[in-house]
């Protein structure tokens, strides 16, 4: 069911997953744990193709050309998954609040043709603290039918118990070692040759934010670091407006205790993209 390329990655992952879809054995809720946050967003959506495919091949696995599909894999599908992250606007210090969570409700309380999967992708307790965990559990005990959850973690330790013990740990390897040259890589000595990469997976966006917050642990350092990169990008030739802004808007997140790592690894893929 889950393409070679996910299997060659997280061989046993595929075959238990593959198996609780054979027997219809889902749980209603998994909490993905590990370092490796494309992986198991790669994980996430290949599930969601292979549950919502209309017209699967042979053994389940997903046509990869139906509407559904298509719309899962260029993340244009309006109802698939439900992404249920800390808003920007509404939320305090980049939590996910009770009123989200309500309104979140009362959307999967309407009967729906696809089998809809939430992704919570931070739920850290720093991210859904109590109060708004509590509103969830109910939901994620006894959710309507064809609804799926996934959390994401990088660290189990840092999920609220009430979640944990409602939710099906599975362990994600974490980054592989990176090359020789990207153990080097210091991001001070490198900045001006690494603006020039033209183009990059987020795979490797989410390795070079890793290094860098090995480098620059304290939000002031990253601020200085931002600072450097829009001085680089405006003393280019042809300065590129939409650059700085997305620099901006980074450093506004960092502002407002979004998490680090979600915002570095947002801002590299979409600066060298
Ligand atoms: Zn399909």
């Amino acid at each position: 069911m889950f393409s070679e390329s996910l299997k060659e990655k997280i061989p046993s992952i595929c075959l238990f997953f593959e198996s609780a879809l054979k027997r219809t054995r889902l749980a209603n809720a998994y909490l993905l744990c590990g370092g490796d946050y494309p992986l198991k967003e790669e994980f996430a959506y290949e599930l969601i193709k292979i549950l919502n495919c209309l017209n699967p091949i042979e053994n389940g696995q997903p046509c990869g050309i139906c509407l559904n599909c298509n719309w899962i894999v260029n993340k244009q599908h309006p109802d698939l998954p439900i992404i249920l992250e800390p808003d920007l606007e509404k939320s305090k210090k980049g939590v996910i609040v009770v009123e989200q969570i309500a309104k979140f409700l009362s959307r999967i309380q309407n009967k729906s043709q696809f089998y809809r999967v939430i992704l919570i992708k931070t739920a850290e307790s720093e991210q859904l603290p109590s109060q708004s965990a509590n509103s969830l559990l109910k939901s994620i005990e006894e959710p309507n039918p064809n609804i799926l959850f996934l959390l994401f973690t990088r660290d189990q330790e840092q999920v609220l118990p009430t979640i944990c013990s409602r939710c099906q740990a599975i362990n994600f390897p974490n980054h592989k070692q990176l090359s020789a040259l990207e153990d080097n890589f210091n991001i001070d000595n490198n900045i001006l040759e690494w603006t020039k990469i033209k183009s990059i997976s987020f795979y490797k966006a989410s390795q070079y934010s890793d290094i860098i917050l090995q480098q620059k642990k304290e939000i002031p350092e990253l601020m200085s670091l931002l600072d450097h990169l829009t001085a680089i990008y405006l003393e280019k030739e042809k300065i590129d407006l939409s650059k700085i802004k997305l620099i901006e808007n980074a450093k506004l997140r960092l502002k407002s205790f979004c998490s680090p790592k979600n915002t570095l690894e947002e801002l590299i893929f979409n600066l060298q993209n």
